[in-house]
């Protein structure tokens, strides 16, 4: 079978139904296209068709027997009809109410609020260390004029004389069928079935108004770029000041002029004299924690490195234990010799070298010593 539908949920193949609704809750609310981007939707499609497979009984009895009810071939066994049949539900409770509800009655004056998603951009240094971080977003709030209730004088809203509370009006017209009776929102009351007499001028009996916030969003130490945090509860307020949606934040590192991180490490590179390199040398580098002493060893090669233990990024959930960080060395050779340097060089050249040996060993891939950083680091991840 081409999708295993029960990991596309991300739950185990003896999940209860209770456990299948509560995953599709959350990869719905993770991937939906107005929260996680449009390039979510083909995901959002995929959890949808997981879905509606292991929320119908005879759907799911046929996907376990080995048969994809989703696919072109076993259209005729199920019933189209009832594909999205549970969704309503689900997505109403989600988005508060947009998502083609089958509403029963009028709409109730207080809604659920929707989740929203806010970005946010942090240092190296903020993700390494983590701490609070100031997001100042848009976003509804609760009315401070009538905290809610969306009436002006705290009165409590009077059935509406046009639907008598139904919130529908019935509408009949003649067409060339004959008479259609249709169903509609009431236009007096909007749907509610009810009237707020003296609306609140605030917000006009809404009871949430749009207002710019400022929220403190901790960010946990380690933290990994392009990571999404949810904070529940910090999204709009529902209609009638209905209970807050979620916010999300989708965190953003910046990139950094003096280091890269690599998992839980970081990266630096410096360039030294080939002297240093030759003879050893100590030189102070900086890291997130301030300047540092290194040494670099006598016989030192282009692209070796110098680990500097515990001054790499903090590993996430894991206490305040920390990654290295790994210093490159460059080695710069000396470009304009006078007369008096480059006589000792070939004193030393001499010294070192046989005299006519132009034979080199040639290979077809760099030598240990230079396969550069990515090399390096593939080799670290062999030796772990
Ligand atoms: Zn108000
Ligand atoms: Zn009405």
């Amino acid at each position: 079978m081409a999708t295993d539908y029960y990991q596309v949920l991300g739950v185990s193949h003896d999940a209860s139904d209770a456990e299948i609704k509560q995953a599709y809750r959350r990869m719905a609310r993770k991937y939906h296209p107005d929260i996680a981007g449009k390039q979510y939707e083909d995901k959002f499609q995929e959890i949808n068709n997981a879905y509606s497979v292991l929320s119908d009984p005879k759907k799911k009895q046929m996907y376990d027997a080995g048969i994809d009810p989703n696919s072109p071939g076993a259209a005729s066994a199920s019933q189209a009809g009832d594909a999205f049949g549970g969704f309503g539900d689900i997505f109403s409770d989600i988005f508060g109410g947009g998502f083609g509800a089958q509403h029963q009655g009028p709409l109730p004056r207080q809604q659920h609020g929707r989740d929203s998603l806010a970005h946010l951009t942090i240092s190296l240094k903020d993700a390494v260390f983590g701490g609070v971080k100031n997001l100042s977003i848009n976003t509804y709030g609760i009315c401070p004029t009538c905290h809610g209730s969306g009436s002006a004088d705290n009165s409590q809203p009077i059935q509406c004389p046009v639907c008598h509370g139904t919130g529908y009006q019935q509408r009949v017209s003649r067409t060339l069928l004959g008479q259609m009776v249709s169903s509609e929102p009431c236009e007096r009351c909007g749907g509610y079935g009810t009237i707020i007499q003296h609306p609140c001028p605030q917000c006009n009996g809404h009871g949430r108004i749009q207002t710019r916030r400022s929220i403190g969003v901790k960010i946990p130490a380690g933290i990994h770029d392009q990571t999404r945090i949810r904070l529940a509860s910090q999204g709009e307020v529902g209609e009638g000041g209905g209970a807050a949606g979620d916010l999300y934040v989708d965190v953003t590192v910046a990139p950094d002029p003096h280091f890269t991180r690599h998992n839980d490490d970081l990266h630096c590179w410096i360039t030294v004299p080939m002297t240093w390199a030759a003879l050893g040398h100590s030189a102070q580098v900086s890291t997130l924690d301030g300047p540092t002493s290194i040494t670099i060893p006598q016989g030192t090669q282009p692209e070796d490195t110098v680990k500097v233990k515990g001054k790499g990024a903090t590993k996430l959930n894991q206490g305040s234990e920390r990654g290295n960080l790994i210093v490159h060395i460059q080695v710069s050779i000396p470009k304009n010799l006078n007369r008096q340097q480059m006589s000792k060089l070939k004193d030393f050249a001499q010294s070192v070298e046989p005299a006519d040996d132009k034979v080199l060993a040639q290979k077809g891939e760099p030598t240990t010593h230079h396969k550069g950083f990515f090399g390096k680091i593939r080799d670290a991840f062999q030796n772990s």
